[in-house]
């Protein structure tokens, strides 16, 4: 009971969990990853967090040593280990351990690891008042739409989101286009209708976006992907993210400048309401 690893094959403590210094994860962030979350002790979406394993593990050629019904059993087990009433589980995959050179190493076992955690969620206070963003030039890799570990350029958009106040940042490409922020995807409200930015190799296919998104025909609110420009966001009703960890939270001001009425919309709290508080009551 408590945090949980796994790797090949084997559970444990995470404190007791390690691996090689050698290990291209390690050494080359060759790798990628998947983070889910669980509603009720069930793993939400997990079918779609596979699939995206699946497309991500492909695009840099490595080979998942498991099957999809191998590793949700795994997931499962880890879960009920863990003991606890919601779990953040944490799925990496790299290209094994084998002395340091580029090439990809021949004979090297893939590394799988998983942790297994205690659920944070964004605390209510936080989700009722919304938070603040900055936006930033996206410096990123070219491949963002590969969940890969290559994510220095997001953690030092974050930090210094936080260094100037702000609870995240957003990537903006030259054009003034936007993206997406350090660590989930990002919606604008206007006249009613939910946009967030459209699929490219700029923007992570988000498993939340794609859940909000193909929820939407049901909520009888219109919207989809599209083009999104900061003025765009700038001149929104209201404007969220949405992620894993993130759910959904709105986002009061950008740059500094208010959003809407400064306040988290009614929309937001709609789709916050309808598609997640309710999978915990
Ligand atoms: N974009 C980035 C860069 C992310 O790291 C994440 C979180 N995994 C997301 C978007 C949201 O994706 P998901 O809904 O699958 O958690």
């Amino acid at each position: 009971m408590g945090d949980v690893a796994y790797i090949n094959g084997t559970f444990c403590e995470l404190s007791q969990a390690r691996v090689s210094v050698e290990d291209r994860g390690f050494q080359f962030a060759d790798s990628v990853y998947e983070g889910i979350t669980t509603y009720r002790r069930e793993p939400f979406l997990l079918t779609e967090h596979l699939r995206r394993l699946r497309n991500s593990a492909r695009a840099i050629h490595l080979p998942i040593p498991l099957s999809d019904e191998r590793i949700t059993e795994l997931v499962r087990e880890g879960v009920r280990r863990s003991g606890y009433d919601e779990v953040h589980i944490y799925m990496q995959l790299t290209r094994g351990a084998a002395s340091r050179s580029h090439p990809f190493p021949a004979g090297a076992e893939p590394t799988v690891v998983m942790t297994f955690k205690a659920a944070i969620r964004v605390p209510a206070d936080v989700r009722a008042q919304g938070v603040s963003v900055m936006s930033r030039p996206d410096n990123r890799w070219g491949s963002c739409n590969v969940k890969s570990v290559m994510l220095l350029p997001n953690v030092l958009a974050k930090q210094e989101a936080l260094d100037r106040g702000a609870y995240d940042a957003l990537f903006v490409g030259p054009d003034q286009v936007v993206y997406e922020a350090s660590s989930s995807n990002v919606f604008l409200v206007r006249a009613g209708e939910v946009w967030t930015p459209q699929r490219s190799d700029k923007i992570l296919p988000g498993i939340t976006c794609d859940y909000i998104v193909e929820s939407l025909p049901r909520l009888g609110i219109l919207g989809g992907g599209r083009l999104v420009y900061l003025d765009d966001l700038l001149a929104a009703d209201e404007v969220f993210l949405a992620g894993t960890t993130t759910e959904t939270l709105g986002v009061v001001s950008i740059d500094g400048k208010m959003i809407g009425d400064g306040q988290v919309g009614p929309v937001t709290r709609r789709l916050y309401e309808e598609l997640f508080a309710s999978l915990t009551r």
